[in-house]
């Protein structure tokens, strides 16, 4: 005979169930039937498969996981057997705590190389950006006869020569309008000025810079150096260490 509280199989005369003590004398044939068979918790299947997610849910789904774990073991071990699944319960509870420091330790692999990637492409962007801008100068020079004036080159460009406010941004600079100036010092060559010497360069947020060496910033670009357009045209990013061999005036 099995016990109708426990299931536990008993002598057909026991008094009382040999595993909860549960008063067997008054069990009737049809309590006496073999239990059903147990039915696995769906809170437990659901406690698991919302734990297995949570790394992939940045762990949204891990509160809803450990508290239907919880309930499910509560259920399951009220249920006289009826149900199963406190392992998959357990394993719900466990798996968000177990993954946390996981995905944590992925993340502190990950977000650096994610971080060198997008200064990467800000300097790309950038260098697109001043190679545009002085093109635009070109363009300008070639139509009037003369180079942009320094004090209001930005303004210059933007209504005589196609170009967009989105040219004279740097992504990695806090805000604009320009983060470019040019070189103040260009006017003392006379026109002749060598192929090497600075152009266009990267400055503090303003409009219509021009200057040397002293409003130059790396900070764009986290202090690592700064876009530079040479009078020839071509584009560099100078490192901080070699921003001192730049040429910005005649000798
Ligand atoms: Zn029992
Ligand atoms: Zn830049």
């Amino acid at each position: 005979m099995y016990c109708p509280k426990c299931g536990t199989e008993n002598a057909d005369d026991a008094q009382v169930c040999r595993s909860c003590s549960w008063a067997l004398t008054n069990v009737t044939t049809a309590d006496a039937a073999p239990a059903p068979a147990a039915k696995t918790s769906g809170l437990a299947i659901a406690s698991l498969v919302l734990g297995l997610l949570s790394p992939l849910t940045c762990f949204l789904t891990a509160i809803p996981a450990i508290i239907l774990g919880i309930v499910s073991l509560v259920k399951i071990s009220g249920s006289a057997g009826r149900l199963k699944g406190s392992g998959l319960a357990i394993a719900g509870i466990a798996v968000p705590p177990v993954c946390l420091p996981l995905v944590a330790i992925m993340m502190g692999i990950l977000m650096p190389a994610l971080a060198r990637t997008r200064q990467f492409a800000f300097r790309i962007v950038c260098s697109t950006n001043m190679v545009a801008l002085s093109k635009a100068m070109l363009i300008y020079s070639n139509d009037y006869g003369q180079n942009p004036t320094p004090e209001k080159w930005c303004d210059l460009l933007i209504e005589h020569v196609e170009v967009t406010p989105e040219m004279f941004r740097c992504k990695g600079a806090p805000e604009g309008p320009s983060n470019y100036a040019i070189n103040k010092h260009l006017e003392e060559f006379d026109g002749a000025a060598p192929a090497g010497t600075v152009l266009l360069f990267e400055t503090y947020p303003g409009w219509n810079q021009a200057g040397g060496p002293e409003i130059l910033t790396t900070e764009n670009h986290e202090g690592d150096g700064c876009n530079i357009v040479f009078v020839d045209g071509h584009a560099e990013f100078v490192r901080t260490q070699t921003l001192n061999d730049l040429r910005w005036k005649p000798d």
